[in-house]
Parts: C-alpha cells; sequence; structure tokens
C-alpha cells in the first residue's frame, strides 16, 4: 500500500551537462508501476534535471522556509514551485551540522513546502557518540518532535522522512538491516504518536546511509522500510541504474 520511493542526493556535485547525461541514461529505467525514483540536486541543475526528466522526480536538496528577502544565498519555495520542483530534501545531517539547520528551521521549511504542495524529505538521525551511547531512540524521537511539529496528520501521511545514522553517510559502514528496520519502526511510531495510527500507515520511511546496488534489497525488504536515500551510489549512472532494476 505504501509506494516506495527511493531517492539519490547528488550533494554538492555535477553540472549541467553531467546532469543531462546522466538524466539522458537513467530515466527511462525509472518508469515504474512499483516504485518512485528520483534525484536530489544543486540548485543550478534542477532546471536541467525537470528538463531531462519524464520518469524521475527532481528534488531540491534544501530551501528556505521564508518567500523573499533578505536572505542572501538562499532559494525560496516559490523559486523551487516556479521551476515545477514537487521535491525538497530538508534537515540534511550535513546541513544540519554544518549550515545550522536546527529542528526549528526545518519544522518551519516542512510548513512552507507543504504549504505549496510540494513533498518534504525530511532528514533525522543519531551521531555516532549517541548510537554508541544507546541514544538512538531519543534521538530520532525528540528530532521527530521538533522537525515535524504542528502538521496536518494528512500532510504528514503524505511525507518522506529518511532515517540517516550520521555515522553511516558516506562512510561505506552501512547499519546492519536488524538496526535500519528497527529505527524506521521508531520513526513509524512517533508518527503514530504524534498523529495517529492513518499517519503511521501511509508515511513512507526510508533509510539512508551507504545504500549500494549491493545492499538495497535487503534494507528494501524490511517491512517498515519504503525507500533510500542514497548519495554515493547515486553519483554514477550504472550503479543507480542498478539500484533501479533490483527494486522496481
Ligand atoms: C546521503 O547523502 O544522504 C547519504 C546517505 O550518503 P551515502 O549514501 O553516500 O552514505
Amino acid at each position: 500500500m505504501r509506494k516506495p520511493i527511493i531517492v539519490g542526493n547528488w550533494k554538492m556535485n555535477k553540472n549541467n551537462a553531467e546532469t543531462e547525461s546522466f538524466f539522458k541514461e537513467v530515466d527511462a529505467a525509472a518508469a515504474s508501476e512499483n516504485a518512485t525514483y528520483g534525484i536530489g540536486c544543486p540548485f543550478t541543475d534542477l532546471k536541467t534535471a525537470a528538463d531531462n526528466a519524464k520518469n524521475l522526480i527532481v528534488a531540491a536538496e534544501n530551501c528556505h522556509f521564508e518567500d523573499s528577502g533578505a536572505f542572501t544565498g538562499e532559494v525560496s519555495v516559490p523559486m523551487l514551485e516556479e521551476l515545477g520542483i514537487k521535491y525538497c530534501i530538508i534537515g540534511h545531517s550535513e546541513r544540519r551540522q554544518m549550515f545550522g539547520d536546527t529542528d526549528e528551521t526545518v519544522n518551519k521549511k516542512a510548513k512552507r513546502l507543504i504549504a505549496a504542495g510540494m513533498t518534504p524529505i525530511l532528514c533525522i538521525g543519531e551521531t555516532e557518540a549517541q548510537y554508541d551511547a544507546g541514544e538512538t531512540e531519543k534521538v530520532i524521537r525528540d528530532q521527530l518532535t521538533g522537525s515535524i511539529a504542528d502538521l496536518d496528520a494528512k500532510d504528514v501521511a503524505n511525507m518522506v522522512i529518511a532515517y540517516e545514522p550520521i555515522w553511516a553517510i558516506g562512510t561505506g559502514k552501512s547499519a546492519t538491516k536488524e538496526d535500519a528496520q528497527n529505527c524506521c519502526a521508531i520513526v513509524r511510531d512517533q508518527v503514530k504518536v504524534m498523529y495517529g495510527q492513518e499517519a503511521a500507515d501511509s508515511v513512507r520511511v526510508q533509510y539512508g546511509g551507504s545504500v549500494k546496488p549491493g545492499n538495497i534489497v535487503e534494507y528494501m525488504a524490511c517491512p517498515d522500510i519504503d525507500g533510500a536515500l542514497i548519495g554515493g551510489a547515486s553519483l554514477k549512472a550504472d550503479s543507480f541504474l542498478e539500484i533501479i532494476e533490483k527494486t522496481k
């Protein structure tokens, strides 16, 4: 009943020519009744990506919660709407750690995206120190409590939440499928606590952290994992195509 969603996160990689060639190579394979595939790319690549996407969905990697004003270097939700962008990654741990995103600002971004009819892909996850200290569940529940506060249950039902343990991002040290399933189940339970069973049953929960062609299938087999957010392995058309072929 939940349609899986697998999204690449290019981070600060690829120019327009590289974006065009990736989409030309991958887009046709992404046609699937069973799953949604997409790419999150830098602002400067969004138009090229959208122009070359028939099947892939295109996501921004961030947005600002205000519509306009003195926010040098920021990009607003109406600016994304103008390009036809329907998805936006928010609260990625790199933004939380390096650019000051907090649960409060992430919550404002979620609200603004929802008001525009866009789908937030909201990232949460614990640090290695928090994992080692046995604090993972508390961190996940606390981050969600702040990041999805004061929303409508029907909007939460349509969101995507990416559980990404920070120690697994870009390290090659992926979470075990048991840990990933357990944490995605905690995410779903926290949605249930805050917004009820229906929202919990509908919200799509991704695992992210060193997902690659060799481990995607075992994550997708977990009952509470509805997809993946994929950094490194989304950069090469070959490996993203392999991920699509193994999951469609
Ligand atoms: C990410 O960028 O969100 C990510 C999970 O990266 P990687 O797949 O490279 O670990």
